[in-house]
């Protein structure tokens, strides 16, 4: 089998100093002896159903169904994994890489938190060190959090340079990393330098391996589309992998168009970016004027990043998958139809996903399927949503 290269076409790469090279080398190499080991194959599904409770539900929507008059829609169920989300199944494999590598402390960035406690979660469970770098702004912003990932032993450093949020936090963990030398970076996304979008893909690929197989089961046939928000892209590259040479089946990403398409009001980095290179790696991108990371917003905190993962870089190019946005009004208004026809309150990145889903199923036949990601559950977000309905920025949309 031919050695992959760390690039997705043109995409991907390692664009960092020499120094943090040599540590991607040393995880790529030992990514290549795990990843195929049936031992540490055995050990991670242990964790994925003891610890994370998978395999979670592939649930058909009747009412949602019903209420839209289209294609039939699922949910691949992530919402219902340890900690809420699909962050759990990357954090369990990269620990116990870390711990096969012999490794005792752990290094990671978190923007809203999600991914910072659910790295915690597992280096609690594995009895290591951690150290989580947050940007200061985020720390305000997201207290609670902060005090779940201390409760869990982890120790949250505030990332003080630049805007404070999640760029800067990786800035600060990447630092951090090289100077301490022997820790593991565990990385919340499938972006940044070869290996980890390889490795985190790797990682999420249980949700497209479970849901190609729930939906054979259940509908006799695959999907017409699988959609999925991206914020870096774990999510999507999760659930697209499983169905990668199914070419009958489209792809889809969601992305965040938050207030609107102008410069610093939305994070859709593939509809609206260009290449560019940022954290160490090609990719899409959104620039500010003199080229730089550009400023981003989403309603939700777990999509507005400037970049995006490399591999959707290329399948978008490659035209494999297409990618679409959704505003922070069509993300509240299916935050809200999922809460009210199903009893399910989705996360608001996911929300994203559903409203392209919402958007399109009316317009496909009844014998259409559609398999939608919902990444995670939306209980963090009620207490946000619900203060900007008070205070009159959002309204809720009438059934
Ligand atoms: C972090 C997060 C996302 C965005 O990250 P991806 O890497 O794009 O998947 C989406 N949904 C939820 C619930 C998240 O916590």
């Amino acid at each position: 089998m031919r050695q992959f290269s760390g690039f997705f076409g043109p995409y991907g790469g390692q664009f960092v100093p020499e120094p943090v090279k040599s540590m991607l080398d040393e995880l790529d190499h030992a990514f290549q002896k795990y990843r195929n080991d049936p031992e540490f194959f055995d050990e991670y599904q242990y964790y994925l159903r003891q610890y994370a409770g998978r395999p979670n539900p592939l649930y058909f929507c009747a009412n949602l169904t019903r209420h839209l008059g289209g294609a039939k829609i699922y949910l691949k169920r992530e919402d219902l994994n340890h900690l809420g989300a699909h962050k759990i199944n990357n954090t369990i494999g990269q620990i116990l890489l870390a711990k096969r590598m012999g490794k005792k402390k752990i290094i990671a960035e978190t923007g809203a938190g999600q991914h910072g406690v659910a790295t915690a979660a597992t280096a609690a469970l594995m009895g290591m060190e951690c150290t989580i770098y947050m940007g200061a702004v985020d720390v305000e912003r997201q207290r609670l959090n902060v005090f779940r990932m201390e409760m869990m032993g982890a120790r949250v450093v505030p990332a003080q340079s630049g805007q404070k949020t999640l760029k800067e936090a990786v800035d600060e963990a990447i630092e951090a990393w090289v100077r301490e030398g022997d820790a593991f970076y565990l990385l919340g996304s499938a972006v940044g330098p070869h290996p980890y979008p390889l490795m985190v893909r790797e990682f999420q690929a249980v949700v497209g391996r479970e849901a190609r197989e729930q939906i054979l089961a259940q509908e006799g046939r695959l999907p017409d589309a699988c959609i999925a928000c991206v914020g870096g892209g774990s999510n999507a590259i999760g659930l697209f992998s499983g169905f990668m040479d199914d070419t009958e089946v489209r792809l889809i990403g969601v992305e965040p168009a938050g207030r609107g398409l102008e410069y610093g009001q939305h994070a859709a980095t593939l509809c609206l970016g260009e290449p560019g290179t940022m954290h160490g790696f090609y990719s899409y991108m959104l620039k500010d004027a003199s080229g730089g990371p550009a400023e981003v917003y989403s309603i939700s905190a777990g999509l507005d990043y400037p970049s995006v993962g490399p591999e959707h870089a290329y399948l978008k190019d490659s035209g494999r998958a297409q990618y679409v946005y959704a505003s922070d009004q069509e993300a509240v208004d299916a935050f809200f139809l999922l809460s009210r026809l199903e009893g399910i309150i989705p996360a608001l990145e996911s929300a994203h996903a559903l409203a392209h889903a919402v958007a399109v199923a009316p317009t496909l036949p009844r014998d259409a399927v559609l398999v939608v990601n919902l990444s995670g559950r939306g209980d963090k977000d009620v207490e946000q949503v619900e203060r900007l309905v008070r205070q009159g920025e959002l309204r809720i949309p009438s059934l």
